[in-house]
């Protein structure tokens, strides 16, 4: 079927690709969707632009996508809370069933977990896929098809959120005004934070990052210490929780500046090479410090809150292209436009 294929690093190609018979096999606990709406990752890029991730390197030919929305054409025998016709959002990463990390409720650290557009797993920016029911979330009428393919970043942010343990009227920092540290803002704010300050280098980032939101202060790094700022406005008490969403070793550096007492930290961002942080900073406060590795249980909620209007990620929604359109869609993504937030790629239906 016409996919987009990362052929090696630096090419991509829109063209026929063979699936893997087993790959397309319907099984009984499974359902065939027709993809309606992908959103181009972070991740998609830099497969593109570097072949490999971290220990995941693109050694053949691999479609790429897993922020996916689109409607169920055909049902496995044993499905029962799916049928024909229904819209759906689904989560990209399988994991072994009878591993000990999912019967502990851990399936996203389960390390035989197969995630879409992760070598060798093939991503969805094809026609087609074969998911199982229980990774594939029904949609209400009152979420679009470009919004469900914003909750697997969204995602992360509620993730990060809930390991944060926020309490209403929480102070909260999130480092970096990227697709994933506005979606935890987000995020902060439905989990009942009061406040949200943002940092960014980028002032048009940081524009967006504000209009999402009263509650949302944005603070320029280049100009500004956003822990002096929230020093400034919490009588030097600090912020309740802070979100490190650049991935760079710089920012990481300096994530207890701006924490009260008993704060937690939230590590969210990739880091390529091992870093250094202040324990003694840490240590003074007694900080606790979460690391979040994508995300476990939270596509329902994420759906339920696009549905209740308790977030809405429309804003960051910035261009959408035609599937034909995917190849310069992912050149202009690489070249990272500071106005663009989220690109999706709208499939034929
Ligand atoms: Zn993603």
């Amino acid at each position: 079927m016409k996919s987009l294929v990362l052929e090696r690093k630096d090419e991509l190609s829109l063209r026929d690709f063979p699936i893997e018979k087993d790959e397309e096999v319907l099984g009984p606990r499974d359902v065939r969707i027709k993809l309606h709406t992908v959103g181009i990752c972070g991740s998609d890029v830099h497969y593109y632009t570097h072949g490999r991730i971290g220990p995941f390197v693109v050694e053949a030919p691999m479609i790429l996508g897993h922020e996916a929305s689109g409607t169920v054409i055909e049902t496995g025998s044993e499905v029962t809370t799916l049928k024909e016709g229904d819209r759906v959002c689904m989560e990209p990463g399988i994991p072994d069933p009878n591993s000990k990390a999912t019967r502990l409720g851990m399936y996203n650290v389960d390390p035989a977990v197969r995630f879409w557009a992760t070598p060798p797993v093939h991503g969805i920016l094809r026609p087609t896929c074969v998911h199982p029911e229980a990774f594939t979330f029904k949609l209400p009428d009152a979420v679009s098809f470009a919004e469900a393919a914003m909750v697997e970043p969204l995602a992360v942010g509620v993730h990060a959120a809930t390991k944060a343990k926020i309490k209403p009227g929480d102070i909260a920092v999130v480092l970096g005004a990227g697709p994933i540290g506005l979606v935890t803002a987000l995020s902060a704010l439905a989990g009942g934070c009061a406040r949200v300050y943002v940092s960014d280098l980028s002032d048009k980032k940081l524009q967006i990052a504000q209009s999402l939101s009263p509650a949302i202060i944005a603070v320029n790094a280049a100009k500004e210490t956003v822990g002096e700022r929230v020093k400034a406005d919490t009588d030097g008490w600090g912020a309740d929780v802070l979100f490190e969403a650049t991935g760079s070793p710089k920012a990481a550096a300096q994530i207890f500046e701006p924490l009260a007492p008993g704060g937690c930290v939230v590590l969210i961002g990739g880091q390529s090479e091992p870093i250094s942080y202040d324990a003694g900073a840490a240590m003074v406060r007694e900080a606790r410090v979460e690391n979040i590795f994508r995300y476990a249980h939270v596509f329902p909620r994420c759906v339920a809150m696009l549905a209740s209007g308790a977030i809405d990620v429309k804003p960051l929604i910035t261009r959408t292209f035609d599937f034909d359109e995917s190849v310069k869609a992912f050149e202009i993504a690489a070249s990272a436009p500071p106005a663009d937030v989220k690109m999706q790629i709208e499939l034929p239906q």
